[in-house]
């Protein structure tokens, strides 16, 4: 696989699902060998996006520099460049924040995939799974295996909330990211709005961008689902985002129960804690 980037750079304007204010963020062509950078409006020093530079995992996945900048809710825009194959690009934010627009991963692929990907001379960067690392949190459970591809069996456990146990197996080199995976919004319970409020955290979530259930377990949502296991694939979203924060394509397995930001983020520190878990290709 050679490294990309974009044919030309895509501006997206919109809500901050945590502030509650109207943000930008700029993706921009980059060099080969550059990741996936990001930068502050206003700002000279820039923000790898890279799972060291995670610095909060409780609502959304939000990355830091070492002079304290903060970025938040990324996993979805650095899904849909994971997702289409894109290796490098420069990404300017203001706001603070990138703007949640429909809650998945939608409206960027929808902009990349009008410009058009560029493909670049190097092979890109793979990482091969050779030793299972697994990580726990009570009985929800992340682990990544030795594979041919780069696939994923994930399952979620909602019954306490009325959903159905639901599951997805998807292969992110054969299967299409951007029809079944990038669509799927983000969502939350109406149980758990009245909390978040009082918190003062979500302050921008709506029906507008997020997929809310009723204590019966059905959508509020004007339009029902995109997906009949919208949830479930949007966690696949979401792992996809945390993933690619490892730097590299992987090579190898993902299978979880109840994936989630915080746990994503601590089995790529354990992976890369010991080099004998991996290859680089
Ligand atoms: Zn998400």
């Amino acid at each position: 696989m050679l490294q990309a980037t974009l044919k030309e750079p895509f501006t997206l304007k919109g809500l901050g699902v945590h502030s509650g204010k109207e943000c930008s963020v700029t993706v921009y062509p980059a060099e080969e060998d550059n990741g996936i950078i990001f930068k502050l409006k206003n700002s000279q020093s820039v923000i790898k996006g890279n799972f060291s530079n995670v610095s909060d995992t409780r609502m959304c996945t939000q990355i830091s520099n070492t002079e304290g900048q903060s970025l938040k809710t990324i996993e979805h825009l650095v899904a849909a460049l994971y997702g289409l194959k894109i290796s490098n690009a420069f990404i300017e934010v203001n706001g603070g924040e990138i703007p949640i627009l429909d809650g998945s991963a939608k409206p960027f692929a929808s902009e990349i995939n009008k410009i058009g990907v560029k493909q670049q001379s190097k092979n890109r960067k793979i990482i091969k799974i050779i030793k299972k690392v697994k990580v726990t949190d009570n009985e929800k459970y992340e682990e990544l295996s030795s594979g041919d591809s780069f696939t994923f069996n994930i399952k979620c456990d909602f019954v306490k909330k009325g959903l159905l146990t639901s599951e997805i197996n998807f292969d992110l080199n054969k299967d299409n990211f951007y029809e079944n995976i990038a669509p799927a919004r983000t969502f939350g319970f109406i149980s758990d709005v009245e909390i978040l409020r009082k918190n003062n955290l979500a302050l921008g979530a709506s029906l507008e961008n997020t997929v809310v259930y009723d204590n019966y377990g059905k959508p509020m949502n004007a339009g029902g689902l995109r997906f009949e296991n919208e949830s479930v694939k949007h966690k696949l979203l979401d792992v996809i985002g945390d993933l690619s924060l490892s730097g590299y394509w992987i090579q190898g397995h993902f299978s979880a129960f109840c994936p989630s930001h915080k746990l994503n983020n601590i089995l790529l520190k354990l992976l890369f804690s010991n080099p004998e878990n991996y290859e680089i290709l």
